[in-house]
Formats: C-alpha cells, sequence, structure tokens
C-alpha cells in the first residue's frame, strides 16, 4: 500500500482496521450478544519466492510502525501450525465472527430498542436532491424524502456515484463437513497467502473447514457459476497440499460478487460538494473492519466532529 499512498496514510488504514477489530468486539459487549466473535491468530504465509520478499518487506514495514506481527520461518511455521511455506507473518489481534449472525441480531436489537424500521425487499432506484434533502423513490412507486441519505448498497451501489470507483470480479468458497478437533491447527487461526489468485482458510464452531479465494477478474453471474465445479476442486487440491493428513469433505460451496478498489482501501463519507449524501462502501477483503470505521466516521460527520480517517478513506484522498 505504501506504493500507491502515503505511508502515514498507510499506517493509519492499518491503525483503523486493527481498532475496528476491538470496536466491534465492543458493539456486541454492549448488547449482550455472542455472534460468535472469537480472537485468533492469523498467518501470512509466503506461497513462492515472490511471496518471501513480500514477507521481508511488509515484516520490516510493520516493525517499523510497532504494529503487531511475528516473522515465522519454516520450521517454527511447520512445527507450530502443521504446513510448509517459506516463511509467514503472524499476529494475534485478528479475530473471527459468524457476519450473518451478527447482523441479523444487531438490525433485530435496534428494532426492539432504538425503534429502527426495516423496509424489506424494498429496491432505491433513483435519488433526488431536494432542497431540503433527498426524495428517494423506490421499485414499487413509493417516494421516501430524507434530509440525509447514506448509501451502504454493497457492489450493487455504482449507480449511486458519479464515478465508478471499484472493480466487481468474482470469488469462490467452500465449506467441510465438520472435523475432530485434534485435525485443527494451532488455536484455529486464519491462514491466507501471498500469490494471486490466493486461498484463504478459517474454521467455524464447528469444526468446519472454509476455504476461499481463486478469484476471477470478471463479474458476469452465469460465467462465473459455471465455473464453481473447477473452483472447488482448485480450492480442495490446494488445501489437500498444505494439509494431506486432514481428512476434507467437502460439505456446499458457494460463489458471489466481491468489489476492490485500486488502493485497497474502501470509499467512506460524501462525494465532493454533496455534503447530505454521505456513502458507506466497504469494499475489499476488510469490508466487515470497514464497516465498522463507516459507521463511526459517518456518525461523526453528521454530529460535526472531524475525523481523521477521512484522509484515509474518503473520496479526496490523495495518491502517490
Ligand atoms: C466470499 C466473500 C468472502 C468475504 N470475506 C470477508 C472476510 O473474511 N472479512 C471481511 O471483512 N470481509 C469479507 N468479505 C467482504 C464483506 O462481506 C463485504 O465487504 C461486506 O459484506 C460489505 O458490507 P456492505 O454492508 O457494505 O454491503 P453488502 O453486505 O453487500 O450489503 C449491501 C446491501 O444493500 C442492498 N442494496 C443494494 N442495492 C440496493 C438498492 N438500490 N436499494 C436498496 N437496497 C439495496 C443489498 O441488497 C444488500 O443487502 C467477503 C466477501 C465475500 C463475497
Amino acid at each position: 500500500m505504501v506504493k500507491i499512498i502515503d505511508e502515514d496514510l498507510a499506517v493509519q488504514a492499518y491503525r483503523s482496521c486493527l481498532q475496528s477489530i476491538t470496536d466491534i468486539e465492543n458493539v456486541f459487549k454492549g448488547i449482550g450478544f455472542d455472534p460468535d466473535f472469537e480472537r485468533v491468530p492469523s498467518v501470512f504465509f509466503a506461497s513462492d519466492k515472490k511471496g518471501v520478499k513480500l514477507i521481508e518487506r511488509e515484516y520490516e514495514i510493520r516493525e517499523k510502525y510497532k504494529l503487531p506481527v511475528t516473522l515465522l520461518d519454516k520450521k517454527v511455521l511447520s512445527d507450530k501450525y502443521g504446513f510448509r511455506a517459506s516463511c509467514a507473518l503472524e499476529n494475534n489481534e485478528s479475530a473471527q465472527i459468524d457476519a450473518y449472525k451478527a447482523a441479523t441480531h444487531l438490525i433485530d436489537f435496534h428494532i426492539h430498542k432504538s425503534g429502527l424500521k426495516v423496509f424489506t425487499n424494498t429496491e432505491v432506484t433513483k435519488i433526488k436532491e431536494k432542497s431540503a434533502g433527498y426524495e428517494l423513490q423506490t421499485t414499487n412507486g413509493y417516494k421516501i424524502s430524507s434530509k440525509y441519505v447514506i448509501i451502504a448498497a454493497g457492489f450493487e451501489a455504482g449507480k449511486f456515484l458519479p464515478k465508478q470507483v471499484m472493480k466487481l470480479t468474482s470469488t469462490y468458497a467452500l465449506v467441510s463437513e465438520p472435523v475432530d478437533e485434534k485435525y485443527i491447527w494451532h488455536k484455529k487461526s486464519l491462514i491466507w497467502e501471498t500469490k494471486e489468485p490466493y486461498i484463504y482458510i478459517r474454521t467455524d464452531n464447528e469444526n468446519r473447514i472454509i476455504v476461499g479465494g481463486e478469484d476471477e477478474d470478471f463479474k458476469d453471474p452465469v460465467k462465473r457459476d459455471s465455473l464453481l465445479r473447477k473452483k472447488v476442486s482448485i480450492l480442495e487440491k490446494k488445501f489437500k497440499k498444505l494439509f494431506p493428513d486432514i481428512p476434507f469433505k467437502t460439505d456446499m460451496a458457494w460463489c458471489g460478487t466481491f468489489s476492490s478498489t485500486d488502493d485497497g482501501l474502501p470509499y467512506i463519507g460524501t462525494w465532493p460538494g454533496a455534503d447530505r449524501m454521505f456513502y458507506a462502501l466497504g469494499y475489499g477483503g476488510n469490508g466487515i473492519t470497514f464497516s465498522m470505521i463507516a459507521a463511526q466516521l459517518i456518525k461523526n460527520k453528521l454530529k460535526g466532529i472531524r475525523d481523521e480517517r477521512e484522509n484515509v478513506f474518503g473520496f479526496n484522498r490523495k495518491r502517490k
């Protein structure tokens, strides 16, 4: 990232994401609900020689800024995690969560506690600017008037953006049948690699193993779905190469659209010149942490509180 944006902004982006993990944890502690939030280590391993260089450079810069990191060599990696790679970066600050459980419970909580109104299956088709705010139109012909609008339409937000800021790609994932606890590696760590297309691996609370990645550079859903069988087979092979002794049997597989940006960072804040229209676009592989930052940043803006993070995530951010 420091090749694309200023080093201090890259470090601020990393620190903001790190902080948001704790903030997410606290949101659920605050409402007394556990969406299977679990602190687990993260292991980022070198897939090849190019990956070794990347890991070394990444280690250097994280050390420089005292970001949590340990460099594991081949032996330590193999002894501790049971798979082979030249080296890896480890940190103990990462976490995993059941995102569906978390989102649905949080909405339900605020329906009851805060009077939140949710209109499901209500697609907004147009947004018109009015003198006192906005008028939104829905597919059913209803009109909604509001002072402010927050666009959090994920990868479908393009039609509400003056300019395309994200690239839409396809991604694949599968989940295994539960495996015996004895097969699960050190502290159920999150595992991912340097190569692209990459794979990532995690577990759930039933000791199922989730393997994902194998991204493709297009978004066409028909083409995407037609590749699912082939992608499952590649992901299974990659997993078995890393962990040949784990009796891995795929239970379910799926694919989806994924959005990313040139600098790997999301777009959060107002479009220059449109002060009452906010965007919470958590594009990228850290979408969950980015979404937490978006919630805080937009809340601060609405309250008139200056938030330095807009320099990193806003539409006006500086590039090198
Ligand atoms: C396979 C996969 C794995 C991922 N893994 C991770 C991970 O490990 N960690 C991580 O942090 N992130 C991960 N992500 C990314 C993360 O899921 C997303 O960044 C996150 O869901 C984005 O949240 P969002 O609320 O911005 O958008 P979404 O979750 O896409 O929600 C947008 C919502 O807006 C609605 N909508 C769209 N258009 C309209 C409209 N016109 N009117 C009304 N409603 C509309 C949609 O129906 C949808 O409900 C992963 C994504 C994928 C696909």
